[in-house]
């Protein structure tokens, strides 16, 4: 039941003369709940880029990451290679990306969907059996009641539990979430981990979580990676990250980020 969900290889990127990620090693098995923690500028969302393949092209980047048995290629060629693949990765971002004018049942619905003029033109014709779907997936993040309801209406958390739901939609095996809690308040930030925690532990869906706060991904991870400087300091068991090793990777950071 080991299977590697996600392998990276010796993976580098430089933007000029900038080493954002230097050979970053780390895999990730099927069913792993995994938090990605680092100061900021540490260069968490570039790696949580690289393994989509949104790699802001080729130039300085080196390694490799392999995805589901597939070889992770930059930017374009991933898309044009595998949108099937790409569908089974649901991304999470701290600023929802919702269509804000669409209802929250049809931000679910085109989840499933590449792009977005193609999504709009298809919205009308989607199945019954698709709609139910849609509805079962906002029912598991607690929004059955709101379907109708247009997605600028909702608050932060909410929309972001709509997020959720969209990927659950896609039936994405690996979730990939960007500082997911970033803008939420504690309450809503508290009921999206549980609900991240939640679908990771009944349907074995992959997860990494990038996050800012160490005790939240301490109640909910039981594995870290942490970056810092673009290099992999810290690899295992969360509680194995002692407050000196903390203190350490926080050492040139702000007191606000520990
Ligand atoms: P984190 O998510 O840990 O805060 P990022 O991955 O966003 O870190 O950024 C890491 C570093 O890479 C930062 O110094 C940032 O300025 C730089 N960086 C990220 N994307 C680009 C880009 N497209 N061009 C130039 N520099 C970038
Ligand atoms: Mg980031």
């Amino acid at each position: 039941m080991s299977i590697p969900t996600i392998i990276v290889e010796q993976l580098h990127k430089s933007f000029g003369h900038r080493q954002v990620l230097d050979e970053v090693n780390f895999r990730v098995t099927s069913g792993e709940m995994v938090a990605l923690i680092g100061p900021s500028g540490s260069g968490k969302s570039t790696l949580m880029r690289h393994l989509v393949g949104l790699t802001c092209g080729n130039r300085g980047r080196g390694g490799r990451v392999e995805l589901m048995g597939r070889e992770v290629q930059a930017s374009g060629r991933l898309r044009r290679a595998s949108r099937g693949e790409r569908c089974r990765i649901g991304y999470i971002f701290q600023q929802f990306n919702l269509v804000g004018r669409l209802s929250v049942l049809s931000n679910v619905l085109i989840g499933r969907l590449g792009s977005m003029p193609r999504a709009r033109a298809l919205l009308g014709r989607f199945t019954e059996q698709e709609r139910q779907r849609a509805r079962a997936c906002l029912a598991r993040v607690g929004l059955e009641e709101m379907t109708n309801q247009r997605a600028n209406t909702l608050s932060g958390g909410q929309m972001q539990r709509v997020a959720i739901a969209r990927v659950l939609m896609q039936d994405a095996d690996v979730i990939l979430a960007d500082e997911p809690i970033a803008s939420l308040d504690p309450r809503s930030a508290r009921e999206v981990m549980e609900i991240l925690s939640r679908i990771h532990a009944e349907d074995g869906r992959t997860v990494i979580v990038t996050l800012h706060q160490v005790d939240v991904a301490r109640r909910y991870c039981h594995r870290a990676i942490a970056l810092k400087d673009g290099r992999l300091y810290f690899d295992g068991a969360i509680s194995e990250l002692t407050d000196a090793r903390l203190q350490s990777l926080y050492e040139n950071a702000g007191l606000d980020e520990l």
